[in-house]
Order: C-alpha cells, then structure tokens, then sequence
C-alpha cells in the first residue's frame, strides 16, 4: 500500500508549494523509492486549458492529452517519469463527476451535499494513483492557501483521509512564510502562527513545517514555531530562497526533509540520497565556458510562468552545453519591418514561440524573415512553425496573402489550416490534438540529426496544421517536411537544409525536457547558437 504526503501551503500564495513537493519526492526516488506528485487545484475550471496564460500561466500537456496544471512540469522535470490525468484534479472536474453520477441516479435519491459526497469524491481521487500499486509514495499538493474558502472541501477531505489511513501512513507538510521585516531587522513568526491556527481549525495538525524564508531561520525561531505549531524542533525546516529551483533538492537534503519523511513514514529506502547526476548537472549550470544571448519571441512575455516549461528546456541545455543562455523576451506586437534587424541582430538565436489568436502575428512573422535571411539559428514551436510557412508562403513562394485560417477564417490562401477532424468541432475545453503522436522523420535530414532516431512520439497541443496542398511547392522552394504523422500524415516537423539551423516543430518539445533527459531540440538549439556566435566573432 502506498503511504501519503499531504502538502498544505500556508499566509500567500506563490510559495513554491511545486517545487518544494517535487524537491521532496526527487530525495525519496533517489533512496530508491517509487514516487508519484499529484495536485487539486480549487478552482471551477474542468481543466486549466481554457485559460488564459496570464490567469494561470501555462497549461501543461500530459502524455494521454489531459491539459493541466504547470506545476505538472515540475513534477516530471524533477523525477523523469511522465504524469497523467489522474495528477491534476479540479474542483470543477469532482463537482463534474458527482453531478453526472447525481443525473445517472447514482446516489439513489439521497440529498447529494458537499460533505460527504464532494469530500468522498476528493478522497477516491486522492487515493486512485496509490491504489495502482506502483507507487511508495505519492504526495498530494493541495492548490491555493488555507483558509480560501474554496479549499475547505479539500482540507476537509484531509483531515478525514489522515484519520483514515493513521499516523504511520501519512504526514502533513504546511509550507508557509517568515517574512523578514528589515524595519525591525527581524524574522517573524506570527504569520505562520495565524496559518497553522487556520489549518488546526480544519482540524489537520501539520507533523512537518517548511519556512520560506531570505534570511537563515535562527535556533530560537526554530524553537519558538516548534512551540507555538505543536511540531517537533527537527520538523522546522528552512527554505531559503535559492538562485535555481535545482537547488532547492539539495538544500532540503541538508535540513533533513526526506530523513524526517522517511521516518515518520517509516520507509525502506537507501540510507542517503544517490544525487550524483543532479549535482553534476548544477555544477555544469553554474560554471559555464560560454555564453549565448536567445531571443524568445512571443506574446505573454509580461509573465515568466506563460513559457515556464520553454525556459525550464533552455537551463537544461545550458548545462548539457556548459553555456550560460541568456532569454531576452520580445513582445510578438513590438517588432515590425522597420524594427526588426534592431531587435533580433545582437542574438544567437531566436524562438517563436506557442500561441492562440491574432495578436502579436505580423510581429512573429517579420521576425521569421529576419532570422531566415540573416542566417539565425531559428526554432518555432507550434504556432512558431506555422507562421514560419506563413512567412516562407509569402516572401519565397510569392503568395502574398498567405494566412492561417485561425487569424482570417475566410481568406483563401490558407497555408495553414483547420484540421479535419477539428471542423465540426464547437467545444473549447479537452477539444484541441493533444497529448502524444508518433512522428516519422526522414533519413539524412536535421531532425534525424537531432534526434538520431527516425521514430519519435512528442505531445501536442494545436487546432490548426499545415494543408498538404501547399507542401509540394514549400518542399520545392527548400522548406522540407521532414517528420511526419504516419498514421494521418500531418505535418509534424519542417526545415530548410540550406540555413544553418531553421527548424519548426507542430508539437511541445518543451513538455518533454527534463533534468535528466534534456531536449535534444534545446541543447541542439543552443549549440547552433554557440556556433553562431563564435563564426560571427571570426567574422
Ligand atoms: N493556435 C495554433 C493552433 O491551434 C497553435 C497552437 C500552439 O501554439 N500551441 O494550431
């Protein structure tokens, strides 16, 4: 049977509640223990595809097509194995449940109330990836803080479950705030104090206190909160704010985190955590030989988290290349004609980024024809690749009015096109191609390359594709398709093999990227830039 970690995050939100589960679950998997995250987010929203990054960032795609939550990312950028549906859960997704079950007459007349049936559909959920049988651990990240109101039904839930299971079966993690008052040249507890009051009311006594914190949190602090917390001394630990969140593994290490788990838990993992990759991998990032400068093109620049799986890819393969990359953020509706050489020429290479609707689209595209001609290495995601056939349509193949028939449904040149099987859909939410697809990809071509493999699966997340009809005189004119579908055909990768580096994927290589697996389209990405700056400075 699987043991429980419950994480609670305590006084304000954006804590790092993701980073310090998956930091956690890292330290048990490397004393060999099978690990698993999930999260409950408390929001309405079924799933978070349907809004807007600037709400909540950016959605991430697991491998069976569920559109979730980013901390997902963390959770498989830390421990390398791939998360499903069942690690994302909402409250519109359990209210949708017991709601149709209610319709389907389930519930045999009986009032349907928040407690028990909301609660017991929380409680099934918490408990379905630990009843697979594959996992030692799975630990749970309740989203939002306490004392939301919208987080009771799952504080309640909890608190039910911890009884349930028993004391040697579950441990409850409150992540909270010492905010450093500089006035008064102090740490204060109080905050914290108030929190795990709030969570004592919902009747959930935390075993295990985590403390953000700028400053080292002091012996008598330690004390102070062990007292007033009803925890133990050991089970205070600091989280001082750390330069990378790959850190942050190493830094719980050395407060004991995965020890007092272990023991609470009473685990049967290795004596001491095997870390050697991830402290290989840090000292690489942080001593780098080289620098390049990556311009990231697109139009959510304003909020880090909106790309925050592209950036995550792109520290990977700095430290595969030992190369500090530096992301300068150009917003998709700065960059015209006349502005374009200014903005792009100082860089190493440039990214078009993922995206929906029209804004910020001309800016994309008179930036793709600047890299194009200039000879800059060029990477497009998604919506990258699909204005960079816009681009090559119009100013190489002459069709002026090429479009995406996203941005001008009527218009005839449409290069890129509605799917078939996206015509008669009218639903937003769970309707894009998501999830994994296999790619084929031809011999001899920088695909291949790159991935040294001629069949690969990657995940999507798109409406639109590039119409086959055009595909002879793209081919033709040197922009290649050299991955494909097999199955439907759809265009999947495209190149031109007379650049030194122009590559544009229909699919989210960023989803893949993880510290011990990096993206070989990022660290091949940043090659090419190191390589271009270093022909540059020949030159
Ligand atoms: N808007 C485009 C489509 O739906 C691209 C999507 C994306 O960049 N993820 O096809």
């Amino acid at each position: 049977m699987s043991k429980y970690v419950f994480v609670t995050g305590g006084v304000t939100s954006s804590l790092g509640k993701g980073i310090i589960a998956a930091s956690l679950a890292k330290l048990l998997q490397s004393r060999g223990l099978t690990v698993t995250i999930q999260k409950f987010d408390p929001y309405i929203n079924v799933d978070p595809g349907t809004l807007n990054p600037y709400e909540h960032g950016e959605c991430f795609v697991t491998e069976d097509g569920a559109e979730t939550d980013l901390d997902l990312g963390h959770y498989e950028r830390f421990l390398n194995i791939p998360t499903s549906q069942a690690n994302n859960v909402t409250t519109g997704r359990i209210y949708q449940t017991v709601i149709n079950k209610e319709r389907e007459g389930a519930y045999l007349g009986k009032t349907v109330q928040v407690i028990p049936h909301i609660t017991d559909e929380i409680k099934r959920n918490v408990c379905l990836l630990g009843e697979s049988g594959e996992y030692d651990v799975v630990i749970t990240e309740i989203g939002g803080t306490v004392g939301d109101i919208e987080s009771l039904p799952y504080l309640e839930a909890l608190r039910q479950l911890i009884n349930e299971l028993g004391v040697n079966d579950c441990v409850s993690i409150h992540l909270t705030l010492i905010p450093y008052l500089s006035a008064a040249k102090e740490l204060k507890t109080k905050p914290t104090q108030h929190s795990v009051k709030e969570l004592l009311m919902t009747g959930i006594q935390p075993d295990i206190l985590v403390c953000r914190t700028e400053k080292p949190i002091t012996n008598e602090i330690r004390d102070k909160l062990a007292r007033f917390c009803n925890v133990k001394k050991n089970a205070v630990i600091e989280a001082r704010d750390a330069d990378s969140i790959y850190d942050v593994p190493l830094l719980m290490v050395k407060e004991k985190l995965d020890q007092i788990v272990i023991s609470k838990l009473k685990l049967k993992g290795k004596q001491k955590p095997e870390l050697e990759y991830w402290k290989d991998f840090l000292g690489n990032l942080k001593n780098p030989t080289s620098s390049v400068n990556i311009g990231l093109v697109g139009k959510y620049n304003e909020l880090q988290d909106a790309y925050k799986s592209i950036l995550e890819s792109f520290v990977h393969a700095a430290s595969v290349n030992e190369c500090e990359v530096n992301i300068v953020s150009i917003h998709s509706e700065s960059l015209e004609v006349s502005n374009a050489e200014s903005k792009l020429k100082n860089l190493d290479g440039v990214l078009i980024a993922p995206g929906f609707g029209e804004r910020g689209i001309e800016g994309k595209i008179h930036a793709i024809k600047y890299i194009r001609e200039n000879h800059i290495p060029f990477f497009g995601i998604c919506l990258g690749l699909q204005m960079a056939v816009v681009e090559y349509a119009r100013n190489v193949l002459g069709i002026k009015k090429a479009v995406s028939e996203e941005m001008s449904p009527k218009a005839k040149e449409k290069v890129i096109h509605l799917m078939p099987s996206q015509v008669k859909v009218k639903k937003k939410g769970g309707t894009m191609r998501l999830g994994a697809y296999d790619c084929k990809i031809e011999k001899g071509t920088l695909a291949h390359k790159i991935y040294k493999s001629t069949l690969i699966s990657e995940r999507h997340r798109h409406r639109y594709e590039i119409n086959n009809i055009y595909l002879t005189d793209l081919e033709k004119a040197g922009l290649i398709a050299s991955g494909k579908n097999p199955e439907s055909n759809l265009v999947e990768i495209m190149e031109i093999p007379e650049h030194p580096f122009f590559i544009g994927v229909q699919y989210h290589p960023e989803l893949k990227s993880t510290v011990e697996n990096p993206h070989p389209l990022f660290t091949n990405f940043v090659k090419a830039a190191k390589a271009y700056k270093s022909k540059n400075k020949e030159a």
